[in-house]
């Protein structure tokens, strides 16, 4: 048998684009499981994440990452981009996310970026739930396909799944046929540690949003099953001392909503009943310290 007669497709697909055209929410509507945190901030992804979605005929592994960022003055600004640039030279597939029909500096670098690598290109169009009927983007669906005439042009909307499954069997089309790499039940490379430490940080981008910036990050100190329950400790570390404040909210209502939202969500992931206490401590400057970034799991060159 030759490597074309194996019966099964298995390839990584990469999914890039700029910050917040929803690459996440992609994934996690495709995987039908909330892996990749989202928000309306951009910046929210920091890692890249293996979302691997097995079916009788192939094995998918999709990689999410931060996205792109021009902003390289910041070490973990920087450490972002390497994650996304890292994740897209050894893929099968990418898959590339623009908004509707935004097109800016920061897609064409993505864009750019992708092509080079001579890889195949899916365009996915998203968000197309929230283009009116008077917004006519087919001039600017046709600009695309003039300018990458050898890439498929999917319009998607991952927050609804419209035509995801359209998109599936185009990446299937364009996998290898070869054995899978992952168990069937293994559905990402991330631990549970991590996994839950990004729920908290998703719960404080979203309640805080504008008011804090993006320099937050989540330290899991115990992780541990005890008589049935799930017992969690997680440091929430700040920059600032006013941030703090805000966190915790008045009378600590602001911590204790974060506390309820992330336990639930915990709960729903590790499908096991949670206990979870939250600190919040200032670490002034640790997202422009390499040592810093580092001990919290950046581990990258950068
Ligand atoms: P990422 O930074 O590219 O990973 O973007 P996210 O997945 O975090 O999504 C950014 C924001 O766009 C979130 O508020 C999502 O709910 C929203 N979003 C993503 N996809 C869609 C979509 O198809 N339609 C609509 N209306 N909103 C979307
Ligand atoms: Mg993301």
């Amino acid at each position: 048998m030759t490597a074309n007669d194996y019966p099964k497709k298995c390839g990584y697909v990469a999914i890039v684009g700029r910050p917040n055209v929803g690459k996440s929410t992609l994934l996690n509507h495709i995987l039908g499981s909330k892996l990749s945190i989202t928000s309306r901030k951009p910046q929210t992804t920091r890692h890249n994440l293996l979302g691997i979605k097995t079916t009788e005929d192939a094995q998918i592994i999709f990689i999410d990452t931060p996205g792109m960022h021009l902003n390289q003055k910041k070490a973990l600004n920087r450490y972002m981009n390497q994650e996304a640039e890292g994740a897209i030279k050894d893929v099968d597939l990418i898959i590339l996310v623009l908004d509707r029909d935004i097109w800016n500096e920061t897609d064409e670098r993505v864009a750019n970026e992708a092509f080079k690598t001579k890889i195949p290109v899916i365009i996915t169009i998203n968000k197309f739930d929230k283009i009116s009927a008077d917004n006519d983007i087919a001039p600017h669906i046709k600009n695309l396909a003039a300018n990458f005439p050898t890439s498929k042009i999917i319009p998607i909307s991952a927050l609804l799944g419209h035509q995801l499954d359209l998109l599936e069997s185009e990446i299937k089309n364009n996998i290898p046929c070869r054995e899978y790499y992952f168990p069937n039940d293994q559905i990402t490379d991330k631990s549970e540690r991590f996994l839950v430490a990004e729920l908290i940080r998703e719960k404080i981008v979203r309640q805080l949003g504008a008011e804090l910036p993006y320099e937050t990050t989540v330290e899991i100190e115990k992780f541990k099953y005890e008589k049935n329950i799930c017992h969690i400790n997680a440091l929430i570390l700040v920059e600032r001392e006013g941030q703090k404040k805000i966190t915790i909210g008045d009378k600590g209502e602001r911590l204790k909503m974060i506390g309820r939202e992330s336990r639930l969500d915990m709960e729903k992931l590790l499908e096991n009943k949670v206990m979870l206490t939250l600190w919040v401590k200032v670490k002034r400057g640790w997202s422009d310290d390499k040592n810093a970034l580092k001990s919290l799991g950046y581990k990258s060159e950068y």
